[in-house]
């Protein structure tokens, strides 16, 4: 028998990963206050739509999140009763990029009441969700994460167990930082070399083909930057919310955090400058009026 799963958030990344689960067999009960949300999913065989998040987390094995971020999953849990409402048994699989250590209180305090945790966020985008070979970093028991690997093969490729609750998201948070940090130099770089009267095409054709290659030049310079789409389905705001987490991690952790600081201030800075919504390559606009 498959697990019955209860899924919260059906954005961006939602709506894929719920399509690939259905395409293994699970049977999925999802849930978002979008009311357009679950459309594109209504009428697919094994899918049926809750009329709240507790709803969606009653009689299911796995309640996956993939929520905008901690201080949303902290009020669910703590404030609209949806760990009160849950039994003791059931697993909450955190796949959202949360707050590392406010995930390890979660475990903890959820544990108490008998209910698993696993945190295991996602990298690879919009795209990867689509075709199910998404990188998932996982932090929790062996035993949990055991429990989870068959949904979470449904939706990712490469699985990687990192540590205890909470080291999923500390991993996820540390590898965005790294990401952010990559664009941005490739944005400062490629705006630089325009106004020296260089090609910025040729230019990353070049970074490509040199030591300065990196996800950004690969896969968002020609697709969503230079071709001025800005759509790569990963929101700006969402990008700094996960620097923010690098930054105050690597503080906690008392790590020198000279870089991760500038890099924030610089993401933030974008945010407030750029349309609500904007999508995170368009730093490279931001760069652009900056100059
Ligand atoms: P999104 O904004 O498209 O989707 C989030 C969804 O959560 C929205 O539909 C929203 O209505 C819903 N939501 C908010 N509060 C809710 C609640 N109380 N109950 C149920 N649903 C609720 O965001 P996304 O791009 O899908 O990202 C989701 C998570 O995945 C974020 O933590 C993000 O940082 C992470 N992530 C995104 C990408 C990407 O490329 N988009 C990649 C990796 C990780």
């Amino acid at each position: 028998m498959k697990q019955r799963i209860g899924f919260l958030g059906l954005g961006q990344m939602g709506r894929p990963m719920v399509r690939n689960l259905l395409r293994a067999g699970f049977s999925v009960t999802g849930f978002d206050p979008q009311p357009h949300a679950a459309e594109s999913l209504q009428g697919e065989a094994g899918f049926s739509v809750a009329t709240s998040a507790v709803a969606a987390a009653e009689g299911v094995d796995v309640l996956i999140l993939m929520l905008p971020s901690s201080p949303v999953i902290d009020d669910l849990l703590w404030k609209q009763g949806l760990a009160s409402g849950m039994k003791a048994g059931q697993l909450i699989l955190d796949m959202s990029s949360s707050d590392p250590v406010c995930s390890r209180d979660n475990a903890a305090r959820l544990a108490t009441l008998g209910i698993h945790f696993v945190d295991a966020p996602v990298s690879g985008g919009v795209k990867r969700a689509v075709d199910g070979s998404l990188a998932i970093m996982m932090g929790g028991e062996a035993v949990d994460i055991d429990t989870v690997r068959p949904a979470l093969q449904a939706m990712g490729k490469t699985l990687v167990h990192v540590g205890s609750a909470g080291a999923g998201h500390a991993v996820k948070a540390l590898n965005n930082y790294v990401s952010a940090s990559g664009l941005l130099a490739v944005c400062e770089a490629l705006v630089a070399a325009q106004k020296f009267g260089i090609d910025p095409h040729l230019v990353n054709q070049v970074f490509n083909a040199s030591t300065g290659k990196n996800n950004t030049t690969e896969h968002k310079v020609e697709s969503f930057m230079l071709s001025e789409a800005f759509n790569s389905g990963f929101a700006l705001g969402l990008m700094r919310k996960d620097l923010q987490t690098a930054q105050s991690f690597i503080e906690r952790m008392g790590s020198p955090d000279t870089f991760a600081q500038v890099c924030l201030s610089t993401w933030t800075a974008a945010e407030q400058s750029l349309a609500p919504g904007a999508d995170h390559t368009a730093m490279y606009q931001y760069v652009r009026q900056q100059s």
